[in-house]
């Protein structure tokens, strides 16, 4: 048991502290591409869903938060010429075993930012999936845009393609916060396009809110999360701001000689979700997640998630992407040259992969399905025939004397403390020998 319950940073220092997967990506490694080949020749465990992650890495600017690859300024014949590599890529898998006549369950488009493409250029990137693999099957579409790229048209064409889960990257309302940190849309965007995905029928709006941007102050706060719930979406998605160390900001803080991030501690970080949270259910909302809170909890599911919390096949498409099939973990080629450059040699474009063993698919469904504040032990005990009770019983019950969680029964379940910091509390469940892995 290591001492990160008790020694988080108070100040934002640099590094990661959101998890995402299990083991740490720095783990994952080149040699083990040939399992995913092997992976890719078994058929798919019964019953197991499938989805589909698309990566469009463009952006009108980059966000100075920013840690993905993201490419600006590219034009259109170079978005033509990824969105023919990402046709060409799924089609060198749909004639794969581990597709076993599987249709998607799920598709999301993430980035980078997809609304970026244009309406033609979306209609032919998605008429072209479609055909390979068709989404006859698919119970979600989800879409992420940044508001200053939606016109009432291009949100009309997302909407025709079966997006069902719109995401609107919103992060602030406030224009000299979005300015300083280096975000390429402003308010007025945010309510033109609301407005118009608002009418057009979606079923589901996320609205994506950082707390703790650069400038944030309370009575900012205070003003965000008032206008999110005068907007009344769906779904509200809150992270707390890390600074990783290929951010813009990062690199100001590396010249100037600062050790500290520009922006927020910890605790008044956590204390901006706790207010939100707290409004959010005072509103009619029911927190979902650590970072989510939706109206309507039977109505509205983000299957994406929950599948892929669950051990779901995810097939990744375009640079940088992440897959999960048959119980192997493996990451696209991150950088856009090579990218299509192997696609263009008619080889899929892998960079690096890790095949887990049992005991460390069971920790990643367990700290991803902590992030849902609750864990069902018979869940673990009918998939891995393991009482994680039992198991995992000395951070459980350090976590249980710190107020952080309770178990009940077949529950075990986070306080609201416990959730609003539960990515720092997730690595006492990591073997010892991923607890001081780099998490990038
Ligand atoms: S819009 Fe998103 S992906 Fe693009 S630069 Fe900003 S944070 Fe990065």
């Amino acid at each position: 048991m290591n001492d990160l319950t008790t020694a988080q940073p108070k100040q934002t220092r640099p590094g990661n502290y959101f998890v995402a997967n299990y083991p740490p990506f720095s783990f994952w490694n080149h040699e083990q591409l040939s399992e995913v080949q092997a992976a890719l020749d078994r058929p798919p465990v019964a019953g197991n869903s499938l989805g589909m992650y698309v990566h469009i890495p463009f952006c009108r600017k980059r966000c100075h938060f920013c840690y993905f690859k993201v490419y600006t300024d590219q034009n259109a014949a170079r978005v033509q010429q990824y969105i023919d590599a990402a046709v060409a890529e799924l089609e060198s898998y749909v004639l794969k075993p581990f597709i076993g006549g599987r249709l998607p369950e799920f598709i999301y488009f993430g980035g980078g930012t997809p609304s970026y493409l244009s309406v033609k250029q979306l209609e032919n990137l998605t008429s072209r999936l479609k055909a390979l693999l068709p989404w006859d099957a698919v119970k979600e579409v989800a879409f992420e845009c940044e508001p200053g790229t939606l016109s009432e048209a291009k949100l009309e064409a997302i909407r025709d393609m079966g997006v069902t889960r719109l995401s609107l990257g919103v992060e602030n309302f406030d224009d000299h916060i979005l300015e300083i940190n280096g975000r390429a849309h402003h308010s007025q965007e945010i309510a033109r396009a609301y407005g118009w995905a608002r009418s057009l029928g979606f079923d589901q709006i996320n609205i994506d809110l950082i707390a703790g941007m650069v400038e944030e102050t309370d009575a900012n706060w205070v003003k965000c999360v008032e206008r999110t719930i005068e907007m009344s979406p769906e779904s509200v998605t809150i992270y707390q701001m890390e600074i990783p160390y290929n951010t813009t900001i990062y690199k100001e803080m590396k010249a100037d000689g600062k050790l500290v991030a520009p922006v927020a501690d910890w605790e008044t970080k956590r204390g901006w979700v706790a207010y939100a949270f707290a409004e959010l259910e005072k509103a009619g909302y029911t927190i979902a997640s650590a970072y989510t809170a939706v109206k309507n909890p039977a109505h509205t599911k983000f299957l994406y998630r929950d599948r892929l919390w669950e051990g779901a096949d995810l097939l990744p498409i375009g640079v940088a992407s992440f897959g999960h099939i048959n119980g192997v973990h493996f990451q696209n080629e991150h950088d856009i040259v090579p990218y299509l450059d192997q696609v263009s040699r008619g080889e899929l474009p892998l960079w690096r992969a890790l095949a887990p063993n049992a005991e460390e698919r069971l920790i990643r469904e367990m700290i991803l399905q902590m992030k849902l504040g609750r864990l069902s032990r018979k869940y673990f005990q009918e998939k891995f025939g393991v009482d994680i009770a039992e198991r995992f019983a000395a951070p459980l019950g350090q976590l249980a004397a710190e107020g952080f969680l309770v178990i009940d029964g077949d529950t075990i379940g986070y306080s609201r403390q416990g959730l609003l910091q539960v990515d720092t509390l997730l690595h006492d469940f990591f073997l010892p020998e991923h607890r001081d892995a780099r998490y990038a």
